[in-house]
């Protein structure tokens, strides 16, 4: 078979990895290269952000350093008994590519993951080498995401960390039961073992450079996880447990959720159907009531519905305001930050200022139609000086009333 180009292989390895769906590049150290030392930034500014034609984000150099794979999960493209075309970079070929790309500003850094092939340390210690090249050959400062390897040596895990600005290491599955069918290669325990460790690793970099400041970073940016979702049967109650549980047992900085999506030769255990869109974003509004909002995991499971999941139609949190309706109207003049926040329509911004104008002077409806883009929406849930909701709040229409309008389907759309 003659020899694959760079570019053949990048087409190859940049679409493997596009079904990966926790690249954000949030929240890590400062780094740039200002004053001609190095090369790259974590700044963000002057960095040019595009978008695929299938909506990813491609700031970063996302691609896998293989789709060779040993394991066989049945929702993964690149399993071993998946009939795609393989390609393999060398560590020096990532590299090469990241600066590449990163000198004509097409991105702002790297997202590497890896089929595993040989073994899990073998294929660890590549990821690692790419990290090493551009950190300590090129003294490269743009972000670095790597994906590890749970059945990895904790040790090569460990360097990856003192690299990378994030690691990841993926659940895959929200439910232990559905890992054991859809991932058979792999065991849940040894996942959140090498979160565990990731974890440990963390607090003590952050100890000890509380008391040595030259002490080596250890993964700036934290770690986060994936789960798919619509693979199994798990509801959106049992995803947002799980996901909360990870969040205080792993301090994870984010959790993803990606909607299953049906693959090329799929295997037949799996769904045929991707699950909507929309439900993989109602995932993701939950998981921004429990981090900003003050909401607790029962409170979103309060939220979904008799099947265990959210409603597609209308968001967590008004879904939530519906069902308890008693906590409301609340008095915008008078009522709590947490009650606040638990108004439908109004963000952690609009709290804010209301909370901080209401101490020079009592507000109306009107002001706090400024803060928000929907006062249809904060009506029924508020009292302002010139307004309250009377029974509006208790209408059993009132669903009906404030979801969304269904979009009409274009009849020829592709
Ligand atoms: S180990 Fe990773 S790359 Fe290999 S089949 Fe499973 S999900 Fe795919």
């Amino acid at each position: 078979m003659a020899a694959q180009t760079l570019l053949q292989k990048l087409e190859i390895l940049a679409d493997a990895a596009k079904y990966d769906a926790s690249c954000a590049s949030s929240g890590t150290a400062k780094k740039n290269s200002l004053g001609g030392k190095g090369i790259g930034s974590t700044e963000g500014m002057g960095i040019c952000h595009a978008y695929a034609p299938d909506g990813r984000c491609i700031s970063l150099l996302k691609i896998l350093l293989t789709n060779h794979c040993v394991f066989d999960c049945h929702y993964c493209v690149n399993r071993k008994s998946s009939n795609v075309a393989r390609a393999r970079f060398t560590p020096q070929e990532v590299v090469d590519l990241t600066l590449g790309f990163y000198r004509r500003n097409y991105i702002e850094g790297l997202f590497l993951s890896s089929g595993i092939v040989k073994s899990s340390d073998h294929t660890m210690e590549q990821i690692v080498e790419v990290a090493r090249i551009l950190r300590e050959e090129h003294d490269f400062r743009g972000y670095i995401h790597l994906k590890t390897i749970p059945e990895a040596d904790p040790e090569i895990v460990h360097r990856a960390g003192l690299y990378a600005d994030r690691v990841s290491i993926n659940v895959e599955l929200p439910t232990d039961s559905g890992l054991t069918r859809l991932a058979p290669d792999k065991d849940a325990r040894q996942i959140e073992g090498a979160m565990g460790k990731v974890k440990a690793d963390l607090i003590e970099a952050k100890d000890a450079r509380k008391r040595f400041r030259h002490a080596p970073r250890f993964a700036p940016a934290g770690q986060s996880t994936q789960m798919i979702v619509g693979a199994d049967a798990a509801t959106d109650a049992d995803i947002v447990g799980k996901a909360s549980r990870l969040y205080d047992n792993f301090r994870l900085r984010r959790v993803y959720y990606s909607a299953f999506s049906p693959i090329p030769d799929a295997s037949a255990v799996l769904p045929l159907k991707r699950p909507p869109l929309i439900r993989e974003h109602r995932l993701y509004q939950s998981d921004w009531l429990m981090r900003f909002y003050g909401y607790k995991p029962a409170d979103v499971m309060q939220a979904t519905e008799a099947d265990g999941n959210l409603p597609l139609d209308i968001d967590p949190k008004l879904a939530w305001a519906l069902k308890f309706r008693e906590a409301f109207p609340v008095d915008v003049n008078r009522a709590s930050k947490e009650q606040l926040l638990r108004v439908p329509g109004l963000g952690v911004k609009a709290v804010g200022k209301i909370l901080a104008s209401r101490r020079h002077r009592a507000l109306r409806l009107d002001d706090v139609a400024r803060l928000t883009q929907s006062i249809t929406k904060v009506r029924p849930f508020i009292c302002a000086v010139d307004w309250r909701p009377v029974t509006l709040t208790d209408r059993a229409d009132l669903r009906s009333l404030l979801a969304p309008k269904a979009e009409q389907l274009e009849l020829f759309a592709a």
